[in-house]
């Protein structure tokens, strides 16, 4: 089986950090899908900073839309923040 064949069906579980794209087994580590724990800091710190900008403090109603994203799945698709 060639390794590319083994990454789409998943067999091999390297990811991309969201904040510096390093590749590696980030799921496994504490701070998945992230690679180190500063780099969940600093995207926490991006996402929190967002959503006062746009409206009011965070809620727990925020956090829940969050919970219904199935795992994993929206890291590997780009930001779709354009509208082109
Ligand atoms: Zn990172």
């Amino acid at each position: 089986m060639s390794a590319i064949l083994a990454v789409r069906i998943g067999m091999k579980k390297s990811i991309r950090c969201p904040v510096c794209k390093k590749s590696g087994d980030w799921f496994a580590t504490a701070y998945g899908p992230f690679c180190s724990r500063g780099c969940k800091l600093i995207d926490l710190g991006k996402w929190l900073n967002e959503e006062h900008l746009i409206s009011d403090p965070l809620r727990a109603e925020h956090l829940e839309s969050f919970a219904d994203l199935p795992p994993g799945r929206h890291l590997d698709e780009p930001e779709k923040d354009d509208n082109s």
